[in-house]
């Protein structure tokens, strides 16, 4: 793998991180303190191309390769988490995953508004009774002529209250397991389907998290996405890419905490000199620049092996197990840099540590990541 970037990822790595230091960076806090991003910044981000990034430009992507993507996200990871997760979910799991499996009607129909930022993209997966064992869900879809009818609920949905479609995933044939789980794309206006916001996040606070209910959901039968009782597969396709996402959002929280206790070493004094003068604080800062830079060289080898059409799900829960942990590790040893100050929110760490914590959570707790890399090397599931 060459560790060159090259000039059009150089470029577009320079232009997040500016559009992060103009419409992100200043707001965050109160974004956090309001538990409300903005809604704005999403047609921001549309503008910009970053809900575009390596779709054609043919269905209003912006192109690019996946390493441009992750330069991206990481960038956005290091301004506010919570309008990472937005990219991630709308264009990450939502968009190319039609992208990938979708019809061309399917693509015209959704592709041009989620990567304009005109739509917002969910991601319908976690149930009330099904978080880890994603392949047990519950939710129902029934053929009745021409259309589906689906009851059922999802839980924890990113993107939940402020998106026009959803991706749902649904049981609609008996087969056993995952096997009989299809994908739906459901616009979130249909009648039968209703939100409610999920408050009082340790983190994330700004991001719009849903409980989703549908009741009697009726949908044409051309808005399953692939094949059915493919959608096991579906969801797990989008899951192994987003891996790779959040991994990149990590390096970007772990990046900022790195420079926000280098910034606040050298301004604090304790015992007659700067705090960056004594040997534990040093430990502090070093160990989070090594998380930093082996959870960036995990990631981008992901990104690598996508952009090369080689296998990549097994790197991607890899990158994706060490990158949370490194993240929640950064942010707090970030947070011991800054003694009581790292406590209060007017300092970065403690918000940097709250939104950290829940990367170990999501798309696959680290317990789940484990069991694909353990499955992968031993031939053994141990699901
Ligand atoms: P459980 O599966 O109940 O797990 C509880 C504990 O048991 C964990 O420690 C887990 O690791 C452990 N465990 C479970 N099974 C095993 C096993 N076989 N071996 C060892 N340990 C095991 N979901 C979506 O579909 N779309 C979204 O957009 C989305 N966004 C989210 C945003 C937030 C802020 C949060 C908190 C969650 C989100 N989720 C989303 C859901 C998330 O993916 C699930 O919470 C996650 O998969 C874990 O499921 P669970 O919470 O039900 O925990």
């Amino acid at each position: 793998m060459n560790l060159e970037l090259t000039d059009e990822q150089e470029a577009v790595s320079r232009l997040a991180r500016d559009f992060v230091r103009r419409e992100v960076t200043p707001h965050a806090a109160a974004w956090d303190r309001a538990e409300e991003v903005d809604r704005g910044i999403v047609k921001k981000l549309g503008e910009v191309g970053f809900l575009g990034l390596t779709i054609d430009e043919e269905y209003g992507g912006s192109g690019g390769d996946h390493l441009a993507y992750c330069l991206v996200t990481e960038e956005l990871g290091r301004g506010d988490s919570s309008v990472r997760g937005i990219v991630s979910v709308s264009l990450g799991l939502v968009a190319k995953t039609v992208a990938a499996w979708g019809s061309e009607e399917q693509k015209r129909t959704w592709l041009p508004g989620l990567t304009s930022g005109e739509y917002v993209g969910c991601f319908g997966l976690t149930e009330p009774g099904t978080g880890s064992d994603a392949g047990s869900l519950a939710t129902r879809a029934v053929r009745e002529g021409d259309e589906y009818v689906i009851d059922g609920s999802k839980m924890f949905i990113t993107n939940g209250t402020w998106a026009d479609v959803v991706l749902l995933f649904a049981r609609s044939t008996d087969a056993p397991g995952h096997k009989g789980v299809s994908a739906f794309l459901v616009p979130t206006d249909t009648p039968g389907l209703t939100r409610r916001a999920v408050h009082g996040k340790l983190g994330l606070r700004g991001q719009a998290t849903a409980e989703l209910v549908l009741d009697g959901v009726r949908v044409p039968a051309s808005s399953m996405l692939g094949e059915e009782g493919k959608g096991f597969s579906v969801a797990m396709s989008a899951l192994a890419k987003g891996r790779m996402s959040v991994a990149a959002g990590c390096v970007g929280i772990a990046q900022a905490a790195l420079d926000a206790a280098v910034a606040y070493a050298g301004e604090r004094e304790q015992f007659g000199k700067p705090i960056a003068g004594h040997q534990l604080v040093q430990e502090l800062i070093s160990d989070i620049a090594v998380d930093v830079d082996a959870a960036r060289l995990l990631t981008w080898r992901v990104a690598d092996l996508i952009d090369r059409g080689k296998p990549f799900a097994v790197e991607s829960s890899k990158a994706k197990l060490f990158a949370s942990e490194a993240a929640v590790r950064a942010a707090n040893n970030a947070l011991q840099v800054f003694g009581g100050y790292g406590y209060i929110d007017e300092y970065p760490a403690g918000k940097l540590l709250r939104d950290a914590r829940v990367m170990t959570l999501y798309e696959g707790t680290s317990q789940i990541q484990k069991l694909v890399i353990g499955r992968a090397l031993t031939g053994v599931s141990a699901f």
